[in-house]
């Protein structure tokens, strides 16, 4: 049996720790996607597509698409050939049920996270960088009230999934808080503190 080589990691923290900047940066130095499940539903909304649809109004008000949606959205992008050498999950899985979708998928092809970085930013810090970025960016999902609404859900559904990892033995935490080259210098020499080294992914 072949077992791929390629690394899996997953990225956690939340609205505002700036994950989705550093998603992007360090898949790109692993040389694998980065997925980011937010962005998935973003550009099915503004292509008007079917799923952009279902999901438009939920996103609007800050509340989570369902889980059996939004599995089904990740087991089809993980199944695309560029994620067959490893990937970058970002935004999933977002609470215990889609972990257990997630171990399920990839329990399927004898795969497993090899790390999740867990970005660690201050509520005021997250809180200010998202108001930022709704005058920079205009976001719908960035309005004070779906903040905190998006902030609660985050601490009552997400942050309980690190539990789970953790007594896995694969988070690292890091802290988000710095220029954007400081934090990726953290987030790598965590990830190569486990061997998992940028060009252990070629
Ligand atoms: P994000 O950019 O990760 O903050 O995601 C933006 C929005 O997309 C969220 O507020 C949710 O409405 C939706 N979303 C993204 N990922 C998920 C997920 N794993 N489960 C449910 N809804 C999600």
């Amino acid at each position: 049996m072949t077992v791929s080589e390629g690394t899996r990691l997953l990225i956690v923290g939340p609205q505002g720790s700036g994950k989705g900047t550093q998603g992007v940066r360090i898949a790109q130095a692993f040389g694998v996607p980065a997925i980011s499940t937010g962005d998935v539903f973003r550009a099915a909304v503004a292509a008007g597509s079917e799923l952009g649809n279902q999901v438009k109004a939920i996103i609007e008000g800050g509340d989570l698409v369902s889980d059996e949606l939004t599995s089904a959205v990740v087991r089809d992008r993980l199944s695309q050939p560029d994620a067959q050498g490893g990937f970058l999950l970002d935004g999933y899985p977002r609470n215990i049920n889609q972990v257990s979708h997630l171990d399920e998928f990839l329990e399927g092809r004898d795969e497993s996270l090899d790390a999740v970085i867990e970005l660690t930013v201050p509520r005021d810090e997250s809180i200010a960088r998202l108001s930022l970025r709704a005058k920079e960016q205009g976001r719908t999902d960035d309005t004070e009230a779906v903040i905190a609404n998006r902030l609660a859900i985050y601490e009552r559904e997400t942050a309980p999934i690190l539990g789970v990892y953790r007594a896995r033995g694969i988070v690292d935490a890091v802290d988000g808080v710095g220029s954007l080259d400081e934090i990726a210098a953290r987030i790598v020499a965590a990830l190569e503190a486990r061997g998992l080294g940028r060009s252990a992914a070629a």
